[in-house]
């Protein structure tokens, strides 16, 4: 008798959230009785509503087109802006409060070119020969079949996943037509299509199905001449300030597959192996930096990341977001000495774990929120290094 493998199912934004921190991965996995902190979802929720009205206004523009009727950009102008308002609803926000107001009069000119770059798109999406369907779908699952639902990088790993836009794009050069696989971004930092795992893992998907078709909604059985050596990966920065980083795209090619799968599969074990870990500090260190503050739901039981948002913030900054878990804040309150003394070393160039002299490194993962690391002379034997303190910048 075979034995079934088992089958690990995983969603690319797990892979993120490892990238970014491996201590915040280790924590998702090893819950404790205090739970997690509050995280403010203000900001989220008014990208959702963006996000959701830019893509409703996609499958409207498109049977409008399919019908013949004209595409007229300020009719879909105020359309987007009333899907607005119904979606800011649903998380029970409106556009006549001021701090929503703000946030969408900051990326309004975003949200107009990314509306003109969809409605200019329309005509270039290629049409099914016999069906005439328009091939390009919005919020579509990805399968191989019903039974193989997502994204298999093999038999034993697969990943959850659905394209904010996927289709087949007619090149404007005369050669083949390409799938592109785009994403609408409306946070504040940038993506590069290249180290995005979304939309890397829905470009394995649609190689794998140029090459090998077996979803029966994509390119099987239609009568096209589909490029199946490359796609083409597109993130729309809504909120970029520069113009080249608005859409940034990349090209992921088949002949590239073994190596990308291969990394995917390598990260998967290493957080299959987080998830059976028992000490976190061994085996998923900790990357304080930008998302500690107000969006790392464990914050309280991480130290480095206290140590961090204490200089960089204030401790009342940490003290205030630990409040937010009555739980939590009564266990810090009664280590509080400890954290305070922890402080004082470091701000005396001192490791707070073994009181080696504190250096100053180039950090690996350099980003707009850290350039070095402060870290202790004993590395890596004693983990000791958060970032360093940026300067504040002036009002
Ligand atoms: S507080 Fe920061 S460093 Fe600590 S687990 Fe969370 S994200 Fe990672
Ligand atoms: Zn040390």
């Amino acid at each position: 008798m075979t034995k079934k493998t088992k089958l690990i199912s995983f969603s690319p934004s797990t892979i993120s959230k490892y990238i970014d921190c491996n201590a915040s991965s280790w924590y998702s996995f090893h819950e404790d009785e205090k739970g997690e902190l509050f995280v403010d979802k203000f900001y989220a929720d008014i990208g959702n509503a963006i996000h959701e009205s830019l893509l409703e206004l996609q499958k409207y523009a498109k049977k409008k087109f399919y019908i013949g009727d004209d595409i007229d950009y300020v009719f879909f102008i105020n359309f987007f802006y009333t899907q607005l308002d119904l979606q800011l609803e649903t998380f029970s926000l409106s556009m006549k409060n001021t701090d929503v107001e703000e946030r969408i009069v900051s990326i309004r000119s975003g949200i107009e070119q990314c509306v003109k770059l969809i409605l200019t798109d329309i005509k270039f999406w290629a049409v099914d020969p016999t069906s005439k369907e328009i091939l390009v779908w919005e919020e579509q699952w990805l399968d191989h079949n019903d039974k193989k639902e997502g994204v298999y990088l093999d038999d034993s790993i697969r990943s959850k996943t659905r394209a904010d836009v996927i289709g087949i794009y007619n090149d404007k050069n005369d050669n083949k037509p390409y799938v592109l696989v785009r994403d609408y971004k409306t946070g504040k930092s940038i993506t590069d299509p290249r180290t995005d795992p979304g939309l890397l893992m829905r470009g394995i998907w649609s190689l794998i199905e140029l090459n090998n078709p077996l979803a029966n909604w994509f390119v099987i059985n239609r009568d096209l001449d589909i490029n199946d050596s490359y796609v083409i990966l597109e993130a729309v920065n809504l909120g970029a300030k520069k113009s080249s980083d608005f859409s940034i795209r990349s090209i992921l090619y088949y002949k590239d597959l073994p190596a990308i799968v291969g990394s995917f599969s390598n990260v998967i074990n290493k957080i299959e192996f987080v998830k059976q870990s028992v000490d976190q500090e061994i085996d998923a260190p900790a990357s304080p930096g930008g998302l500690c503050k107000d969006y790392c739901p464990y914050l309280h039981r991480c130290n480095f990341g206290k140590q961090h948002v204490a200089l960089r913030f204030g401790i009342e900054s940490l003290e205030n977001r630990i409040h937010s878990n009555q739980k939590a804040f009564t266990d810090y309150v009664s280590n509080r000495n400890l954290l305070l003394e922890q402080l004082t070393f470091i701000s005396m160039q001192q490791c707070p774990n073994c009181q080696s002299e504190l250096h100053e490194v180039p950090s690996p993962k350099k980003n707009i929120y850290i350039k070095k690391l402060l870290q202790c002379s004993q590395f890596p034997n004693c983990k000791f290094q958060i970032p360093t303190l940026l300067k504040k910048k002036k009002n």
